[in-house]
């Protein structure tokens, strides 16, 4: 490792557990101590041929397999970018198909992550063609997707499971809602559609005005749900969340591919950006 990304790896630490699958149970089993179940995704996307998805895929299966077996709380979270979207989608189906029901027989959930806005139509539709034989995958939709609320009616009358997250990925303006005060305000508008007709959802932010938001709704709507969180930000909101009796899970990335989605993360908040001079000195 050079000494650039050397030093970005100690800052990292704190978003990404590990470089390799053990690093990712070390993880999970982390949150579970805290009180948070754990879901965990194996970095990456955009695979672009069959033997690489096919990798990819081994990953999965293993991580699902080393869940089960470490006797851990949580579930994975997978892009279909990974598994084979951009391969086709024979190809895809048949293993995301397998992605499911290994974890049905493990009692485990499955995830599906958003991507970028190419990708939308095809996730949505790859996601309730999965629901039809498998009740337990739910489905990450972004807020700032002018989009979303006609796809969020359509996917709740499917009976789907939804993770609300703002949204990750630089779109096109047309899209996307362009100011910060909009996404806040759709993601609420929509936050406000899973507690009226939602099942099973989740509460993907670490926005305060949000979550404080959707524990006063949640008062008088008897709605199974749970806070989503990622590894190593806001952790100063988890303890109040479980003491007050909420569910929350705790999103843990982790493999080789830890530098780009560290720069994310890095960029979206400046004050990380201290966090690396200050693991300089
Ligand atoms: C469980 C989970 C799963 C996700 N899955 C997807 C997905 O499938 N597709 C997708 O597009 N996006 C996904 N995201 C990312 C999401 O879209 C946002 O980019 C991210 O959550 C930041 O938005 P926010 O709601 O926390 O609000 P923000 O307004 O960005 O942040 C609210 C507050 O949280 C803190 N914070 C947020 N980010 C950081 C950071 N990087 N460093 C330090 N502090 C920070 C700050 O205090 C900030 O004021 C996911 C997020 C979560 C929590």
């Amino acid at each position: 490792m050079g000494l650039k990304q050397d030093l970005v790896y100690r800052v990292a630490r704190r978003w990404i557990s590990g470089k390799d699958l053990s690093g990712g149970i070390e993880g999970a089993r982390h949150a579970n101590a805290a009180g948070m179940s754990a879901i965990l995704n194996y970095l990456g996307e955009d695979v672009p041929d069959s033997t690489a998805a096919d990798r990819e895929f081994d990953e999965y299966l293993a991580l699902q397999t080393a869940i089960h077996r470490g006797d851990i709380s949580g579930c994975v979270s997978v892009k279909l970018t990974q598994v084979g979207l951009m391969v086709d989608r024979s190809f895809l189906m048949e293993k995301i198909e397998a992605l499911a029901s290994n974890a049905e027989s493990m009692h485990q959930f499955l995830w599906l992550d958003m991507e970028g806005s190419r990708f939308t139509e095809d996730t949505i539709e790859v996601y309730l063609k999965l629901l039809q034989a498998h009740p337990l995958v739910g489905l990450a939709l972004q807020a700032y997707m002018k989009r979303s609320e006609g796809d969020l009616s359509k996917l709740l009358d499917a009976g789907a499971r939804v993770r609300l997250v703002k949204g990750a990925y630089r779109e096109p303006h047309g899209l996307v809602l362009s100011s910060k005060e909009e996404v806040r305000r759709n993601y609420s508008k929509l936050m406000t559609m899973l507690f009226d007709r939602g099942k099973g959802f989740a509460i993907g932010t670490h926005d305060s005005s949000l979550i404080d938001q959707a524990r006063a709704i949640s008062s008088d709507h008897r709605a199974d749900f749970e806070f989503q969180m990622l590894k190593g930000i806001r952790d100063d909101l988890k303890p109040g969340l479980i003491a007050a009796g909420f569910k929350v899970a705790e999103y843990i990335p982790y493999g080789d591919q830890w530098y780009p989605y560290s720069m994310r993360r890095m960029k979206e908040h400046p004050s990380n950006l201290w966090l690396l001079l200050r693991s300089m000195l």
